[in-house]
């Protein structure tokens, strides 16, 4: 923010339940007063009953917002313009007031994107991919995937029939649900994507651990926490380049930034900011 909470500071809001680790407020209110901007970014712990209200009236008050669990799914179906990234994934993370309507986006499609192509440089077109995971953060990620051109994603899921209906709803054709480890026995991956919990807790078994059987040539890990996660410590150490999820929610809030402001924020002023508020657990 420019300077105090004033008359006509506008007001960004996390809607989410719970919300009080969120990093979000102290990403973007340093990207806000980098920017010059008169406005505040707060967490709001709400039911979902109240998100449709709650989106329509921030962004008619001239704010907007973010959303983080459990209520993307609500949040895209009270969208007037939801985006293709929504529609795909019906999930919405980000909306704003555009010509009287409500417009929304699914800005981890977008950060995961840009995320992934720091990592693998040349992008993911062409490439073998293992998803571990079938919730809402591996469907945003077949969606990349899928619209980015890899060649197979092999999913593989805790629930088999989640992974089934992730397959069905996004894979189209370039997808294969796996139901074992055994079943990926000296197969060969381009890269490894963990979009599971698992990793988020001191004590979480590995999702995968990628000197066991296949090859693996590079590991994206959408888990972050204040130091390394168990997966990219043990990838590093199996000399595989890889990477946490911590550049994702950069990038995922730069993309919400652009949507609230019509311009990009200074992406490294967000990364010191997430470096200095620690540790933390959501968008
Ligand atoms: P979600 O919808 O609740 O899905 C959780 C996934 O983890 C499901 O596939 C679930 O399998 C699996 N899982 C949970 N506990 C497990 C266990 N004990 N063993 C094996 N699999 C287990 O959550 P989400 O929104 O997809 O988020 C997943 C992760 O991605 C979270 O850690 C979140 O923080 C992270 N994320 C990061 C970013 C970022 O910007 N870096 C953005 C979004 C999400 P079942 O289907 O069998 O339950």
């Amino acid at each position: 923010m420019r300077g105090e909470v004033g008359a006509a500071t506008r007001v960004i809001a996390l809607l989410g339940d719970p919300v009080r680790h969120s990093l979000s407020p102290a990403m973007q209110n340093r990207a806000f007063s980098d920017a010059g901007l008169d406005a505040v970014y707060v967490a709001l712990r709400c039911d979902t009953a109240d998100v449709a209200g709650l989106m329509r009236g921030l962004a008619r008050a001239g704010g907007g917002g973010n959303v983080t669990l459990p209520h993307k799914e609500v949040a895209a179906a009270a969208l007037d313009r939801p985006s293709e990234a929504v529609r795909s994934t019906g999930a919405c993370n980000t909306f704003w007031l555009e010509d009287g309507k409500l417009h929304g986006d699914n800005t981890d499609v977008e950060g995961l994107r840009r995320a992934l192509l720091e990592l693998m440089g040349g992008g993911i077109g062409g490439a073998r991919v293992l998803l571990l995971g079938a919730g809402g953060a591996a469907r945003a990620a077949l969606h990349v995937l899928v619209r980015d051109g890899a060649r197979e994603v092999v999913i593989w899921n805790r629930t088999p029939e989640r992974a089934t209906g992730l397959s069905r709803r996004l894979g189209e054709r370039r997808t294969r649900v796996v139901e074992s480890r055994e079943e990926l026995h000296g197969e060969g991956f381009d890269l490894l994507l963990n979009a599971t919990r698992l990793g988020l807790d001191q004590g979480d078994p590995l999702p995968f651990d990628p000197a066991g059987g296949c090859e693996v040539e590079a590991v994206f890990d959408l888990v972050y926490r204040v130091d390394e996660t168990d997966l990219v410590r043990r990838s590093r150490e199996l000399g595989i380049p890889a990477r946490d999820g911590r550049e994702m929610l950069v990038q995922q809030g730069a993309a919400a930034f652009e949507r609230w402001w019509g311009r990009w924020p200074r992406v490294e002023v967000m990364r010191d900011a997430l470096e200095a508020a620690g540790d933390g657990r959501e968008g």
